[in-house]
């Protein structure tokens, strides 16, 4: 036997490719045998392979609409009607999955006449920008612990033109679900901006509208349900690369949009209805808070919507404007609201923060004005606790930061308190 130590693991080589030591990056010793990393990564691929073959299983323990409804209430402030039907929808959507597997696994391939046809609840969204629509359908997916992705529908166009290919929002979602093709199937879609890519009247469709209802096309074929042979890692199709595919009829679509101007549709045609009836104004008003609520699929139309996606969307909800009160709420309310993270982040320096309401009502009142819901909050207090956050790291002495209205109207600094100065005030 020789002394030299290096001298047996010269010798070791992969039980599985025959690779020696020095051709690997490692090589892990087993009983009697060794795998190189090369031969693990091929076995993982393989495993996973085999996971995605497998069936989908059905969803147990399905929350409830109230259940989903108190999970929105944590994050989403206000838009009472929006959270429940929401939560209506996702409940019946996930009920149809498991609906349709067990009809399956009975060996119902096809449909018998006595089952009734579930049909996908896609949800629109509709709404003033910043009010919670992003918000909602994000929550919903980290609730439902399902992959969740968002596309922007203006920078969508059709297969084959420059800008983002409407099969790229796969290939996104099966990242997010960890590069599982059955989680991809089981997972949320936001497709924010849907009125931007309305059909504008008068556009002669003998010139290709790419901005418009081809878009409106291709999204129709993934809401309707397709099987996408998606390139896993994104780009443009080579023809050698593999293909994953993914069946999208389980996938659920939520989208979003401002629909600006479609309220003087719904206003004319309840005006229309109504003539000559002693009528409730606030109902027929353009400007009434709760006109979206009377939107029907004849309005989405007029509006540019094509009737074949219209039909693939059938729960529609609205969401209000948010007033004052509810921007406030915002700031102190959620569980990830910016009060309670600042306060989180300067505890952890060892320093209380304190907010005078004043202030909040300073920052709401600023954020109101630039009329982009509570989007604008964010960065308001960014900015406005940015010195802040650079300063008191290094400030050993601090005890207590008050913020003043100040701080957000004319960027003053906070009153700051030493710790001897908070002993003195006893
Ligand atoms: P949009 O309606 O344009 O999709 P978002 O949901 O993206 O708006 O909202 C932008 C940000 O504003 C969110 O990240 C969230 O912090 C805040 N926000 C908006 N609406 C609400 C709401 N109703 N409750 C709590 N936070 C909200």
């Amino acid at each position: 036997m020789s002394n030299n130590p290096e001298e047996p693991r010269l010798q070791q080589r992969c039980s599985f490719c025959g690779k020696e030591h020095g051709q690997v990056k490692r090589l892990f010793a087993g009983h009697e045998a060794h795998i190189c990393n090369e031969c693990v990564n091929l076995c993982a691929g393989l495993l996973q392979a085999v996971h995605d073959e497998e069936p989908a299983e059905q969803i147990r323990d399905l929350p409830r609409p109230a259940d989903i409804k108190n999970f929105l209430d944590q994050y989403v402030i206000g838009q009472e009607e929006a959270k429940v039907t929401v939560s209506v929808a996702v409940y019946n959507h996930y009920k149809r999955i498991n609906h349709q597997l067990r009809l399956k696994t009975r060996g119902h391939f096809t449909q018998k006449s006595e089952d009734v046809e579930l049909e996908k609840s896609n949800i629109l969204l509709l709404g003033p920008t910043g009010t919670g629509k992003t918000l909602i359908a994000r929550s919903l997916a980290k609730f439902l612990k399902v992959p969740f992705t968002l596309a922007d529908a203006t920078v969508l166009t059709e297969a084959g033109y420059v800008g983002e290919d409407v099969e790229n929002i796969l290939v996104r979602l099966f990242q997010a679900s960890d590069f599982n093709a059955r989680k991809t199937e089981r997972g949320i879609i936001y497709i924010d901006e849907l009125d931007k890519i309305s059909r504008k009247d008068g556009n002669p469709s003998i010139t290709r509208d790419v901005s418009g209802e081809g878009v409106q096309q291709g999204l129709l074929k993934i809401l309707e349900g397709t099987i996408a042979n998606i390139p896993p890692k994104g780009g443009r199709k080579h023809p050698e690369q593999a293909f994953v595919q993914i069946d999208t009829s389980d996938i659920l679509f939520i989208c979003g949009g401002a629909f600006d101007g479609l309220e003087k549709t719904i206003a004319r045609r309840l005006g229309n209805k109504v003539v000559g009836f002693e009528v409730d104004k606030k109902l027929i008003s353009e400007a009434s808070e709760d006109i979206f609520d009377h939107v029907t699929p004849p309005d989405l139309i007029e509006y540019g919507l094509i009737p074949e996606l219209v039909g693939r969307i059938p729960v529609t909800a609205s969401l209000r404007p948010l007033d004052e009160k509810a921007m406030l709420n915002i700031l102190t309310e959620p569980k990830n609201a910016l009060v309670k993270q600042y306060t989180k982040l300067m505890e952890m320096e060892g320093v209380k923060l304190r907010f005078q309401p004043a202030a909040l009502k300073a920052a709401v009142k600023k954020a109101c004005e630039r009329k982009t819901g509570a989007r604008a909050l964010r960065s308001i207090f960014e900015r406005a606790m940015l010195n802040v956050m650079y300063d008191i790291p290094s400030q050993s002495e601090i005890s207590q930061v008050v913020i003043t209205p100040e701080v957000f109207t004319k960027g003053k600094p906070p009153k700051l308190i030493t710790h001897a100065e908070k002993k003195k005030a006893g």
